[in-house]
């Protein structure tokens, strides 16, 4: 890297951040070849990947205490989805230069989300080019315990862990394209720039929940997910899809559609026998909203009051197109 070099460029922000100093699960941090992980006997290893590359997936104009934020809690939120329990993160560093304000604001942001989701950072990649950032995760599980999308039988409830929308209502405000005034976009901003992975949610739902996953690319198209692979439909009610205030006030019209169709909630979307939802609700705290039911057959449809069907035609976001992809 130009200016300050490469390894200290990793020792001075990386290697001696906050979140890098070694727990216990975590035999060898930064610095050698490979990062050691310790598992008690009968877990397994959960690890889940993503890269967000700039221009797609976040704006080229935007904070770096913010970014760092939001693509660690991208990553943590897979884990959350399968019930596991956080260990530590490696983090792959493409940048087109070694900015001491841009990379001081982002391994400040990495330190908060760090510790929000209880994860180490263990490692990565340092390298020059396009900004580009990759966030590998690892979670502990017991064994044969995780949280799959294919449990799902007719006659369970689904639920999701909080509100959709409100990110996908924050676009127009991260691209620049409406200025941000009030609590209301605020709170917007906030859901898009620092969600929060639903770790404890996931971790409660081991041995309750038939099947889940967390909602990124819309809750429509998260939902299909749950159904194609568990062979079942699955059942959306109009008027329990919970709307918040903010996004009333920011969509109008529109919340509901945000709600079921926009991307980057992060909260998790998980079917329940009906068995078990008294046990969830004892379980203390634990956010979750009824918004429908599982049933044979296949896809997913959204009923209104009146049991009219209303789901709306297009899917969540896909990279590569595809029959309902945007781009
Ligand atoms: P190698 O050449 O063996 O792949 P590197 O020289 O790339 O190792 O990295 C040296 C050490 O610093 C390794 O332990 C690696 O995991 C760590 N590291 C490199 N970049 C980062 C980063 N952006 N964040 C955290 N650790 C990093
Ligand atoms: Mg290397």
């Amino acid at each position: 890297m130009a200016g300050l070099g490469e390894f200290a460029l990793i020792r001075q922000y990386f290697a001696a951040a906050a979140c890098a100093a070694p727990t216990s699960g975590v035999a060898r941090g930064i610095g050698d070849d490979c990062a050691l992980l310790q598992l008690p006997p009968g877990e397994q290893l959960a690890v889940s990947t993503d890269s967000q590359v700039a221009g797609v997936h976040f704006p080229l104009q935007h904070d770096p205490f913010l970014l760092a934020q939001r693509v660690l809690a991208a990553a943590a939120s897979d884990l959350a989805a399968m019930g596991a329990a956080p260990l530590g993160f490696t983090l792959a560093l493409t940048l087109p230069a070694a900015d001491p304000a841009w990379l001081d604001g982002f391994a400040r942001g990495l330190d908060v989300m760090a510790r929000a989701c209880d994860l180490v950072l263990i490692g990565g990649d340092t390298t020059r080019g396009p900004l580009n950032i990759n966030v590998t995760v690892f979670g502990r599980l017991p064994a044969g315990r995780a949280l799959l999308r294919s449990g799902a039988r007719p006659g369970d409830l689904l639920c999701i862990g909080g509100p959709t929308g409100e990110a996908a209502a924050a676009l127009p405000l991260v691209l620049g394209e409406r200025a941000a005034h009030g609590a209301a976009d605020r709170q917007l901003l906030a859901r898009y720039w620092t969600p929060a992975p639903q770790l404890a949610l996931g971790q409660a739902l081991r041995g309750l929940a038939s099947a889940a996953l967390d909602v990124s690319d819309g809750l429509l198209a998260d939902c299909g997910h749950i159904a194609e692979e568990s062979g079942v439909a699955l059942v959306i009610d109009a008027a329990r899809v919970p709307l918040t205030a903010a996004l009333r006030e920011a969509a109008g019209e529109r919340a509901l559609h945000l709600a079921l169709s926009g991307g980057d909630d992060y909260v998790l979307a998980f079917t329940l026998p009906a068995a078990a939802q008294p046990a969830l609700e004892a379980s203390g705290g634990l956010p979750f909203h009824l918004i429908g039911r599982v049933e044979a057959g296949s896809g997913v449809r959204v009923l209104d009051a009146d049991g009219c069907d209303i789901t709306p035609a297009a899917g969540g976001y896909q990279h590569f197109g595809g029959a309902d992809g945007q781009a």
